[in-house]
């Protein structure tokens, strides 16, 4: 019997699967709450170590024009600054033609979609799984790829859902044309870091993160943009000369970096619902697709063989995930704890100013390499 295989969420994760899957012969269900396109807070820039994948799987989106980013700055607090080459370097493109641009790759392929659909529950039945979303729908393998927080967390249960979290994630679309195109900043204010950078045609997304405390402590966004944000003189000349796009930012709240496991009740998890790193690393998102790769590649065997059993599949997809994602959630976190005070972004600035190699070092403990 061909075994079914439905997978939850249409992020970078989940579409990515989806994809890769459909093109191995595997038939697919996608469910996505939402319908193509529409923006997400994300800064958007991608490192360069997905793009042999990509390709590989004609997913590379070469004709919606990404930038190419190459070098890095980082600004202080009080806007003391550094600049240098980016290791492997990024490309920037909005989630809004990405995630659209896989999900019409996708119907090529094959994959059956359900967008508009929330799924609301899953459960294992000891050889099957049932899906809950307008109607109920059987599968042999559930993918969750339902991003940082999602209903289903509270549904299953999953520990980090019960801590609430502090970060708050802000975006916006810009056109600045003082920006370089090949570069990616980062800027901290405190409590807070911004990162800026081009995505496709001249716009230039600028996103941050801070503490929910900020917010509260003003009336609302742009009060604290301006009390906060603009303390560090390169946000303030930004926010002050920039055009923006949006009527108002996109915002989301809750974003945790708890601890989260890559399989629970046999789901199989991906990107950030298997867990999120910093933003600050700008690696979320190669994450997202590295873990669709790995995955991708032990279900097509579950579905070919009927030898490997599914507690392999989920052992072997387990310690495929620890091994190359482990140390660089762990880095992220450390890192971040030098962003978004005075003293301590000074001291990062430093680092990255005149001890290159600490700085080199760092940056590589968040990344991966091409795969
Ligand atoms: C402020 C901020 C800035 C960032 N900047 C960067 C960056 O510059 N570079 C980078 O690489 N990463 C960045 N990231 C991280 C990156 O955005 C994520 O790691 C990446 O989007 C994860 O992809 P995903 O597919 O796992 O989840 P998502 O892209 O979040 O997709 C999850 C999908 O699941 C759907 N969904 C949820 N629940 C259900 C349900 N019950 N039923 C059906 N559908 C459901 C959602 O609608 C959503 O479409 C940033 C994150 C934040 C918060």
């Amino acid at each position: 019997m061909e075994k079914q295989v439905i997978i939850v969420g249409g992020g970078l994760a989940g579409l990515t699967t989806a994809n890769h899957l459909a093109r191995a012969g595997i038939k697919c269900h996608l469910f996505e709450k939402r319908t193509y396109p529409f923006h997400r807070v994300c800064g958007e820039y991608i490192s360069n170590e997905v793009v042999p994948y990509l390709r590989s799987l004609d997913l590379f989106p070469e004709k919606l024009g990404p930038s190419n980013i190459k070098w890095f700055q980082l600004t202080s607090v009080n806007g003391r600054a550094a600049q240098m080459p980016l290791d492997l370097g990024g490309f920037g493109i909005s989630r809004y033609r990405l995630d659209e641009f896989l999900y019409q790759r996708g119907l090529e392929n094959g994959v059956e979609f359900h967008l508009d659909q929330e799924v609301t529950s899953i459960a294992f039945n000891g050889d099957r799984f049932e899906v809950h979303a307008d109607t109920v729908y059987t599968a042999d393998v559930v993918i969750g790829s339902f991003g940082k927080r999602s209903k289903l967390d509270v549904q299953l249960g999953r520990s980090f859902i019960q801590k609430r979290s502090p970060y708050v994630g802000v975006k916006y679309h810009i056109r600045y044309d003082s920006h370089p195109p090949d570069l990616i900043s980062l800027h901290n204010f405190k409590d807070g870091y911004c990162g800026i950078s081009h995505v496709e045609n001249n716009i230039v997304n600028l996103c941050y993160l801070t503490h929910r405390e900020n917010v509260k402590a003003h009336k609302n966004i742009r009060a604290m943009e301006e009390a906060v944000l603009f303390q560090n003189p390169f946000l303030k000349k930004i926010f002050e000369n920039a055009q923006f796009l949006f009527e108002k930012p996109e915002t989301i709240n809750e974003i945790s970096f708890e601890t989260k496991a890559p399989v629970e009740q046999h789901i199989l998890m991906l990107g950030d619902a298997a867990r999120m790193i910093t933003p600050l690393c700008g690696n979320g998102m190669a994450m997202a697709i590295h873990s669709a790769k790995i995955l991708s590649e032990h279900v097509i065997r579950f579905c070919q063989d009927k030898n490997y059993s599914r507690l392999q599949l989920e052992q072997d997809y387990a310690k495929a995930w620890r091994s190359l994602f482990a140390s660089r959630l762990w880095a992220g976190r450390q890192i971040q704890r030098l962003f978004g005070d005075v003293w301590t972004s000074n001291l990062a600035v430093n680092l990255a100013r005149h001890v290159r190699p600490v700085a080199d070092f760092l940056m590589r403990k968040t990344h991966g390499t091409p795969f």
